[in-house]
This record gives C-alpha cells, structure tokens and sequence, in this order.
C-alpha cells in the first residue's frame, strides 16, 4: 500500500512511518513540526520507500501518486500548561488539526477511495463517570473547559470520521488511544513520562500535581504500533479502545520510575489546579480489541520505562 500518515514527525507517527515501511508499504509522511521533531525521522532519511512532505494538515493537502490509506496522527497531545507545546498554549492550531486536518485528510481518503484511520483519544471519555470506559461510554467532557481545545477536536474528529463513513462510503476506524509512552516522546512536552523520567534521571524532586490519587493505564509504544496495525487491516469501522488496563496512581508512577532509576529524591506535590479538568480515574476496557483484532499490549510497565530510559538518557546528555 501507499500510506499517508500525519503527524509523521511526532512520537507515535514516527513509530508507525517505520512500522509501515518494515511491513513493505510505500509510506508518505506529512507534519508541520508544531509539537514533532525531524530528529525522529532520522532513521528513514534516504530510505526509498518513504517521502516527507513539510505541511500543515488545516490547509488543503495534495499528495503526489495514489494513495490506499490515510492514517490521521497531526495534533498536538499534551495537556501541560507549562510546557509551550502543550495543547493549552496552542489551542487554535489544536482544534484545526483535528476539526480542518480531519475533514482534510478525510477528503484525501475520499478522493483516493482509500481506508482511513483516525487517531482519537480516551480524552473524548473526559473525567469519566463510568470505570472502566467501554466504547459506549459518551463521555462526561466540559465544553468549554481548559482541555475541551483537544477533547472537542477529537469529538468532532469522531463524528465528521463517522459521516463520511454513513454518508460516502468511506472505509474509516477510529483508534481510541490511551495515555501511551516510550522513546521518542518529546523531553519537554510535559506529559508525565518524560517529566518524571527526566526528573528522575537528573536526581532532581517528582512534581505530582494534586495527591497524586488520579490514575492513568500506560502502554508501551510497540504494543500501541501492533493496535494500529491490527485495527487498520481490520474492517472495522466503530470505535476501539487501544491502551493498557493496567491502571495505576501517578503517585505509584513516580515511586515506581524512582525505583527503577534508583532515585532517592523526594516526590513534591504541586497544585492540582494547574491542569484545570484532570481526569480523576482513567482505564480501559479493551474486549472489543481483544475479540475484534486479537490484540492485548505485552510489555509491563516496569519492561517499557527500562526501554524508554536509553532515549532519555541520551537526550539529556546523561553518560
Ligand atoms: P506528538 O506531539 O509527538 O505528535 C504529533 C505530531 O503532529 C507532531 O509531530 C506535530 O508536529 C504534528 N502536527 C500537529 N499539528 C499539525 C498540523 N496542523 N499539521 C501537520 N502536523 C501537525 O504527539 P503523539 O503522542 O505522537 O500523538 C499523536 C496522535 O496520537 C495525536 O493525534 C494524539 O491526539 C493521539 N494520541 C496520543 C496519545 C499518547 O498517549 N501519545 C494518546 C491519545 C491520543
Ligand atoms: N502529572 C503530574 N506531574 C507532571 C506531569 C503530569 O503529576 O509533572 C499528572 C497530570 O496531572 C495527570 C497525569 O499526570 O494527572 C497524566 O498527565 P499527562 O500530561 O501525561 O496526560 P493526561 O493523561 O492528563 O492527558
């Protein structure tokens, strides 16, 4: 196949360029390096079977050649306040990327008569009220909350998929992605992996926002990869849950990533107000990605932190 993927340039679109191409696809990689970094792309630089394409998926994309699917990854994805490329200090271009790059690349895949595959978000669940969230859950989002820049872009990321699936025809899936880590995530982003690895490699103090008490499911990046793989070869066209149930506390993250990198600093514990709308309690329910795609992610938490930690470790400087 020839594939489109935007978001080529980030952490998961970078994952899945190579993943493609090691599978023998064609792939076309598109990003405007908004949040992303041309860095990740180093080890496909000559690779024949891949061209970059430097755009913004808000405007009108050409692509040259045909293409058999389209895979929708552009959009910034860290909440962080703190850091500039988190959502909330880029919330115009976070809603084109996924209201104006969606209905885009939609139109690719139209006129291409290609499968589609868009990247949502256990986000649209927002702070659920049901635990864990199945796929039919609608959610318990603030409409106008600090997050709701990302949460409602994906909603509407959903629905418009959904359409030109009902109304064109269209060979759409819709991926429901869970907090996901490993390397390749960008150091500063300020998601809570990199900021508690990067803490923790420097022996610097573990900024816990709030008690600590949220939970969140982390899965590994290869285990996210073979979901998508799966999910886009499948004929599937609701929504499916691709994470890891594996739920903990972001206090337990912290203890358990010091541990690991034998960090005896101390946890400090910060406003819980800085991110607004925290989801308290986040896990997934993934029966219907084990029954429809026979796939459950593999890598345990402690495996995938000792994977990512060499990135890192090298990104830092670290010896
Ligand atoms: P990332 O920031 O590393 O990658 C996003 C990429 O999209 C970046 O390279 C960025 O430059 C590019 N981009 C953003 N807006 C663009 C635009 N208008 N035009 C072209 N390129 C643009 O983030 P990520 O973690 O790799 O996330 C990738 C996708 O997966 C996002 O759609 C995100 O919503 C979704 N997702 C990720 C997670 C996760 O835990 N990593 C969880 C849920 C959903
Ligand atoms: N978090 C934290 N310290 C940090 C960064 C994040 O305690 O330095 C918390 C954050 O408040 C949230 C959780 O970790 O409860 C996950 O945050 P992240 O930004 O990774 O993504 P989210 O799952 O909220 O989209």
């Amino acid at each position: 196949m020839r594939i489109l993927i935007t978001g080529a340039a980030g952490f998961l679109g970078s994952h899945l360029c190579e993943r493609f191409i090691a599978e023998g696809h064609y792939v076309i990689g598109m990003d405007n390096f908004i949040t992303g970094n041309i860095d990740n792309l180093t080890c496909l630089a000559g690779n024949s079977n891949f061209l970059f394409i430097r755009h913004d998926v808000a405007n009108f994309i050409f692509v040259p050649g045909k293409i058999d699917a389209v895979l929708h990854f552009a959009s910034p994805a860290s909440p962080n306040p703190t850091s500039p490329y988190g959502y909330t200090n880029l919330p115009i271009q976070t809603m084109k990327a996924g209201a104006l790059g969606t209905h885009n690349t939609l139109g690719v895949a139209r006129s291409h008569n290609a499968r589609y595959l868009l990247a949502s978000t256990s986000e649209i669940y927002g702070d659920p009220l049901e635990h864990p969230q199945k796929e039919t859950y609608w959610g318990h989002v603030d409409p106008i909350g600090i997050r709701s820049v990302y949460d409602e872009a994906k909603r509407f990321a959903e629905a418009l998929t959904m359409s030109y699936h009902r109304y064109h025809g269209i060979n759409t899936r819709i991926a429901r992605i869970f907090n996901t880590y490993g390397p390749r995530m960008r150091l500063d982003d300020g998601r809570v992996v990199p900021n508690f690895l990067k803490q923790a490699l420097r022996c610097d103090p573990m900024t816990v926002y709030g008690d600590g008490s949220q939970t969140r499911s982390f899965c590994y990046v290869s285990d996210l990869v073979e979901g998508i793989y799966r999910l886009l070869m499948s004929d599937e066209h609701n929504p499916v849950n691709i994470g890891n149930p594996n739920e903990i506390t972001i206090l337990e993250l912290a203890q358990t990533i010091n541990k690991i990198v034998c960090n005896k600093s101390e946890i400090i514990f910060k406003p819980a107000s800085r991110l607004g709308d925290d989801p308290q309690r986040r896990r997934p329910d993934i029966s219907r990605a084990k029954e429809i795609l026979g796939w459950e992610p593999k890598i345990t938490l402690e495996e995938g932190i000792r994977q990512t930690i060499p990135y890192f470790h090298e990104k830092l400087g670290l010896k």
